[in-house]
């Protein structure tokens, strides 16, 4: 029940996929990400040239695959797919960038995870459209510099913080996605039961956008275990009560936390006395790896008022302890 995209080629990572919006407009919510993305594309394609490259960032599940798809599919150019941990030697990102065709757009997830020597490629690649192939090895080594064709650089992080500054100024355009509103999961969820053909009564997707830490790959998985429930235990018809009902045997909060999230704060709360913690102590105690931790579960607790990051660690708000009905100790953090 993680937040974290399904493995390939698993039934959900097929229904994700149908579900995906195919154009700018069907995109739903992130208004000025879309506003400024769809200038940008608007004016490559004016040009007749590759667009600048595109940073997207954000924690997981918010779309980023989805509007890579879109950017490829607005320029009317072939989408080529690779990720940061599979480029682990210059020679791998050669390989891709020198097999493109011109105006193609690569999509790097994952950017964050590549090699350092992977990622001194790409700088020149970006821009110079040219990249040198290393042959040989000590003094006799040489640089043989190969031309590449044009494209487009779509690059995905979920810790836009850790890549480096020359990395980062080379994208023209970082669309910093953050989590969506309440209505526009409605609106996501209604589209999305509409081509899964189930019948979803407007309460009940209130309830279940509400639940869903602002992000649509939660907003559609809970959509499909509702279904579930519905069939199972009900006529077919999501309405608010199946919704209730469904939610609370998938054990989601009323504000969407999930198993990971209230183990991470109860942990915080119960064996750090609300902290400060650092991050890698937490994740052990939840038996996570930071990372997890720190890209899945922090930015939304942070954004739901219930953890801070603080240069001594990371510590409980008051309202952490309040949500898990627990108080405080005198003098604590919060
Ligand atoms: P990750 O980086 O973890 O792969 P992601 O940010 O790339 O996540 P996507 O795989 O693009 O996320 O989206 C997850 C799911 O959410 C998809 O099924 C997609 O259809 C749906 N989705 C994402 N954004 C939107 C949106 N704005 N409107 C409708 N559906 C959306």
């Amino acid at each position: 029940d993680r937040l974290l995209a399904p493995e390939a080629g698993s039934e959900e990572a097929a229904l994700e996929s149908a579900l995906r919006p195919r154009t700018l407009d069907t995109f739903i919510g992130q208004q000025r990400v879309k506003d400024q993305l769809g200038l940008v594309l608007e004016a490559a394609t004016a040009r007749g040239r590759a667009a600048d490259h595109v940073l997207l960032a954000g924690p997981p599940g918010l779309g980023k695959t989805t509007l890579s798809m879109i950017i490829a599919a607005e320029l009317g150019m072939p989408l080529r797919v690779t990720s940061g941990p599979a480029l682990q030697h210059a020679g791998d990102l050669a390989a891709v960038l020198s097999s493109l065709v011109p105006g193609e757009v690569l999509f790097l997830d994952e950017i964050h995870r590549m090699s350092r020597a992977a990622e001194e490629m790409l700088y020149l690649a970006m821009e110079d459209f040219r990249v040198d192939v290393i042959v040989g090895k000590g003094p006799g080594a040489t640089a043989i510099p190969l031309e590449l064709p044009p494209f487009t650089l779509v690059g995905a992080t979920t810790r836009a913080g850790l890549l480096p500054g020359p990395l980062r100024d080379r994208f023209g355009f970082t669309a910093h996605m953050d989590f969506y509103d309440a209505s526009d999961l409605e609106l996501i969820l209604a589209r999305s039961a509409a081509l899964l053909d189930v019948p979803l009564a407007a309460d009940a997707a209130v309830e279940i956008a509400g639940r869903s830490r602002g992000t649509p790959r939660v907003a559609n998985r809970l959509l499909r275990r509702v279904r579930d429930f519905a069939q199972v235990r009900a006529d077919g018809h999501v309405d608010l009560e199946v919704a209730h009902a469904a939610l609370t045997l998938y054990e989601v909060d009323e504000i969407g936390l999930d198993r990971l999230d209230r183990a991470v704060l109860t942990a915080l709360l119960t064996k750090f006395g609300g902290g400060p913690v650092g991050l890698s102590t937490l994740a052990v105690a939840v038996g996570e790896e930071s990372e997890t931790v720190e890209t899945v579960c922090e930015p939304f607790l942070v954004r739901a008022g219930l953890l801070a990051r603080t240069p001594r660690g990371r510590i409980a708000t008051a309202a952490a302890w309040g949500h898990l009905g627990l108080r405080a100790p005198a003098g604590s953090a919060a």
